[in-house]
């Protein structure tokens, strides 16, 4: 049912958002593709291996957190698929320190490109699906969505508060076919991950295995990572007829992380 229609995926040229491209892509939705200083080899192969599912690709190199630059990512995607059925706001980035050293400008970069970034694609997106009577859109938040770790200020306060945003953007669609819900994954061993991984390892001076499988231990009951695949998964799901009635839920899949 999702054949035809077409989607935004912010953060789509890596980890989390490279696999819901995929899998919506496998449904017949054609895709956007965005990502923040990639080079043209990578744009090239992403959007080679979307168009392998036999749907358009393009891609966007719009930096979420300039609402100037989402302006323009949303009316090149009208010009290339005449609209945005469904949008995924995944875009997201990092930073960890304790709370009186956290540098402002790094609090200003994560509030801005985890959190303000959806609200610049939802005032858009919101008006072209209630016209159309059927909208999708997809929040990635986080288990740090519905707990905290130390050392996450800017993280946790942006996640929190897109599960937030989730349950406002859901009410105010709820009559137009319109459905808004986040997706709270637990660990998913991409860069954005292995970067912290590299760091506890480095300073624990231990080897990035070791430390991977402390990672898990520490929150992740089933010991094991979460996949892009998965969270593809249930982006499709959300996105199907079954889904309709869900709105401005905050889906955990995270291995057991908050029934902690
Ligand atoms: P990643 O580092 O692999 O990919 C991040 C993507 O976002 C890349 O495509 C990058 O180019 C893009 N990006 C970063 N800043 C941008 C900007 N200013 N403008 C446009 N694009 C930008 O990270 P990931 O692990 O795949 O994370 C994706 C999302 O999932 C993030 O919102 C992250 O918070 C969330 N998440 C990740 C995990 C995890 O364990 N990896 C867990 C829960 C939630």
């Amino acid at each position: 049912m999702l054949k035809g229609k077409s989607a935004i995926v912010t953060g789509s040229t890596s980890g989390i958002g490279r696999g819901i491209a995929h899998a919506l892509a496998k449904e017949g939705v054609n895709i956007m593709t965005n990502g923040f200083g990639d080079t043209p080899e990578t744009i090239a192969q992403v959007k080679s291996e979307i168009t392998a599912f036999g749907v358009q690709a393009d891609y966007n190199p719009a930096d979420v957190s300039k609402p100037d630059q989402i302006d323009a990512m949303m009316d090149a995607t009208i010009k290339a698929f005449g609209s945005c059925d469904i949008l995924v706001n995944n875009a997201g980035i990092q930073f960890v320190s304790p709370i009186e050293s956290f540098p402002l400008e790094r609090w200003d970069a994560v509030i801005a490109t985890n959190l303000s970034s959806a609200f610049y694609t939802s005032r858009r997106a919101v008006p072209l699906m209630r016209s159309k009577g059927w909208g999708r859109i997809i929040n990635i938040a986080s288990a740090h969505g519905l707990v905290a770790s130390a050392n996450k200020a800017a993280y946790v306060a942006a996640k929190h508060g897109i599960v937030g945003l989730t349950k406002v953007t859901a009410l105010e669609t709820a009559k137009d076919g319109v459905t808004c819900n986040a997706i709270c994954p637990g660990w998913v061993l991409t860069p954005l991950v292995q970067k912290q991984i590299d760091a506890a390892a480095a300073k624990a001076g231990i080897s990035k295995d070791e430390e991977a499988k402390n990672f898990l231990a520490e929150k992740q009951p089933t010991m094991q990572f979460v996949t892009p695949e998965e969270i593809g998964g249930l982006v499709v799901f959300l996105c199907s007829d079954s889904a309709k009635q869900i709105t401005g839920s905050a889906y955990s899949i995270d291995g057991g992380w908050v029934a902690e």
